[in-house]
């Protein structure tokens, strides 16, 4: 398989999936696509519900990279990223809830870390020059790349987060590794913080002098892996005996979870329909309901991991629909909530139903309940359940009225002592200090 990047595909040129996923963002500023959607052959799709999901990983995953990565070795990546379950938890008979924090860092972003990680050393296996990877955070993204990259032979990873704009438990989860994981605390929001990194990557000197890469959800490599449990989820359905396609509730972002979900779609799931779930950062859905997209300076909700004012991938989903917004409208639900309903959704949620949402996945319980009440929709919902929520206890606790004990991961995290470098968001800081440290 080959890749394009959104920024030439007009006239595209393709690149390997070697060179895709070892320098992330292509060298125009666009974000890499497959050249094509590959189906996922029907065999595979009609016994869904007797695979598990490191299974359909090593299916899906081949489609993609099999002529590049032999399928023994694809088979030891999937095994070693995926070392964890994604369980659907129903919440009620036709409503159930992805699990996706079960990974070491207890966020869905540890299954795109973790198989970007591998795939990147598989392709560097017989390189002499370090990797330098950059990446921004608002929150979860820094955590599960540092864990998933923690270790990894030839590959350093400089992690920028904003200062003050992340959970203690997420800058613990950034700050606290040794040897190959730096963590830089920025001056300034998420969006300095991408910027800073995109302004890198373009800088002649840095490319000159250090062999950059990303591993922000532009990466191709993290969106893959998210496009399993997709169909992970609808085998759990099947296997309760619910046939009917469901429809996705997604919390987004930069809107790399709901592109995958859009790729799995195309390559034979069946889906009645995705919600793009947003908080009070919500130009995608504006642009859905028929304004312009206006990518805006981000603000601050106790969603904090979906903060973001000028999604990345938003350049992916025009792409995969020709840029024709009724057409992703057939597809896409917009829907966006505020904090005070959100927080409310987290105390009734626990109180009527006895389950205990974070905040993220609290936008998307929302989302599909306003799907449903305007499309008078009766299909089965799953909602993806982007963080466990005891990395959010500050503000569920209150919530629920109750104090949620931390997954032993976490817990080892907290008691580390925090190392940071503290940057102003300008290019030029960055730069000396790469150069100087490298
Ligand atoms: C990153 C993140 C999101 C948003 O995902 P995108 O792929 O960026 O849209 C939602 N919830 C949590 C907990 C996250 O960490």
């Amino acid at each position: 398989m080959r890749f394009f990047s959104t920024n030439s595909a007009a006239k595209p040129s393709f690149v390997s999936a070697k060179e895709a996923i070892t320098h992330g963002l292509a060298p125009d500023g666009g974000l890499y696509m497959p050249e094509h959607i590959p189906s996922l052959p029907s065999g595979v799709l009609d016994l869904l519900e007797k695979k598990s999901i490191r299974e359909i990983a090593l299916e899906v995953s081949a489609l993609f990279l099999e002529s590049e990565i032999p399928r023994s070795d694809l088979k030891n990546i999937v095994e070693d990223s995926i070392h964890f379950d994604a369980p659907l938890s129903m919440i009620d008979e036709r409503l159930g809830v992805l699990e996706l924090f079960h990974g070491p860092t207890s966020a869905f972003k540890d299954f795109g870390a973790r198989f970007m990680s591998r795939t990147m050393a598989y392709f560097r296996r017989n390189e002499n020059a370090p990797l330098t990877i950059l990446v921004a955070t608002s929150g979860d993204t820094g955590g599960a790349v540092a864990s998933g990259y923690h270790g990894v032979e030839g590959i350093r990873v400089v992690i920028l987060y904003p200062s003050g704009k992340v959970s203690p438990l997420q800058e613990k989860q950034l700050t606290t590794f040794s040897g190959n994981v730096e963590a830089i605390e920025v001056a300034g929001s998420f969006d300095d913080c991408q910027r800073l990194v995109k302004e890198a990557f373009t800088d002649s000197d840095l490319r000159a002098t250090l062999e950059l890469s990303s591993a922000n959800s532009i990466n191709i490599a993290r969106l893959i892996p998210q496009t399993f449990y997709y169909f992970s989820a609808c085998a759990q359905l099947r296997s309760r005996g619910i046939l009917e396609s469901p429809v996705f509730s997604v919390p987004s972002g930069n809107f790399g979870n709901l592109t995958a979900g859009i790729l799995a779609e195309r390559m034979g799931l069946g889906v009645e329909c995705f919600i793009a779930a947003n908080n009070d950062n919500k130009p995608v859905a504006e642009y859905l309901r028929g304004e312009d997209f206006r990518a805006v300076p981000s603000v601050q909700t106790i969603s904090n991991a979906m903060d973001v004012g000028n999604p990345s991938n938003f350049a992916r989903l025009l792409s995969l629909f020709n840029e024709d917004r009724d057409a992703m409208r057939t597809r896409l639900y917009p829907f966006s909530v505020d904090d005070t309903r959100t927080a409310e959704a987290i105390a009734s949620c626990f109180r009527e139903r006895n389950y205990i949402l974070d905040p993220h996945t609290a936008v998307g319980v929302l989302g599909l309940e306003d799907y449903r009440r305007d499309t008078q929709s009766s299909a089965p919902g799953v909602v993806l359940g982007t963080a466990h929520p005891a990395k959010f206890s500050e503000i569920v606790e209150p919530s629920i009225g109750q104090n949620i004990p931390l997954p032993p991961q976490l817990q080892a995290v907290l008691h580390r002592e925090k190392k940071a470098v503290a940057l102003k968001a300008e290019l030029s800081r960055l730069k000396s200090y790469l150069l100087e440290t490298r």
